[in-house]
């Protein structure tokens, strides 16, 4: 059975698109400790992060840092912190927060209720700096 992110790379579930390119892709965390809290995914569904290739572990890297600069220019914060979690979904990904301090990227936080048009208007936002 494929994981819910390999049912949004085939566009069986929808999801806020950041970016993508032919092996990684990058939407909207749908409940997000930060606005604009990103994540970022191989296509080639893998449960374990550190069980992608060399290459593609370095690739989805550099594919994350061009988001990360593209969150930068539409939402204000210090940087972009970078969390790998996965106890949730088993499909290795990496999590994209703009962070202030440390607090930010609390995972045990309550996540912030955005509404589908605060979505919209964030992903539009990171699009058009990507
Ligand atoms: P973890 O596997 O612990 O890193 O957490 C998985 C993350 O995926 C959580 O932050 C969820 O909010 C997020 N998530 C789960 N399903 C979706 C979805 N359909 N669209 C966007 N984000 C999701």
């Amino acid at each position: 059975m494929p994981s819910i992110f390999s049912r949004i790379v085939t566009g069986e579930i929808p999801c806020y698109k950041i970016a993508e390119d032919d092996h990684y892709l990058a939407f909207l965390d749908i409940n997000p400790l930060a606005k604009g809290h990103t994540l970022v995914i191989p296509k080639r569904e893998e449960d374990y992060l550190f069980d992608l290739t060399d290459a593609e572990i370095a690739g989805l890297m550099v594919f994350a840092k061009k988001v990360a600069r593209a969150i930068e220019k539409a939402i204000p914060c210090s940087r972009i912190g970078v969390a790998v979690i996965g106890l949730e979904v088993p499909h290795a990904h990496v999590h994209l927060v703009p962070i202030n301090g440390i607090y930010d990227i609390d995972f045990s936080k309550p996540k912030l209720k955005l509404s589908p048009e605060e979505f919209v208007e964030i992903t539009g936002n990171i699009r058009t700096g990507f």
